[in-house]
């Protein structure tokens, strides 16, 4: 077993704050010294779905070590999937939840592309 990576972050509120970093962290680069200790943040890396340049998708898995309030949807303690531009965290069965949305939503664009295509094939008649 390794030991737990440990990491040294800078707060407003509690100074450097000491504390593992699970497997899935991508770590802290971006770090603001700033942050308040209850709002210090592990995030995986960002699976994104980007389409002609545009942003469309992205998520990633978060959790809030020192967060106090649990709001449902908001993230917390319990490690969720954060989803843009939704702007909400996940569990495991709303994120398939949302994985068959965007099936459904793939055909309804296929449906959709047929339909251009014959009407594109008929334009000219
Ligand atoms: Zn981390």
């Amino acid at each position: 077993m390794t030991e737990p990576r440990l990491i040294t972050l800078a707060t407003s509120d509690h100074g450097d704050v000491t504390l593992p970093c699970p497997a899935w962290c991508a770590g802290h680069t971006h770090h603001d010294p700033e942050t308040l200790r209850v709002d210090l943040v592990h995030a995986g890396p960002a699976v994104d779905l980007v389409h002609l340049g545009t942003d469309l998708f992205s998520a990633e898995i978060v959790q809030s070590p020192y967060a106090e309030a649990v709001t449902p949807l908001l993230g917390g303690r319990t490690p969720g999937v954060s989803v843009h531009p939704l702007g909400k965290t996940l569990d495991p069965a709303q994120m398939y939840a949302l994985a068959a949305d965007l099936d459904r939503y793939a055909d309804r664009l296929r449906r959709l592309a047929d339909q251009l295509a014959t009407v594109l094939d008929g334009a000219g008649q």
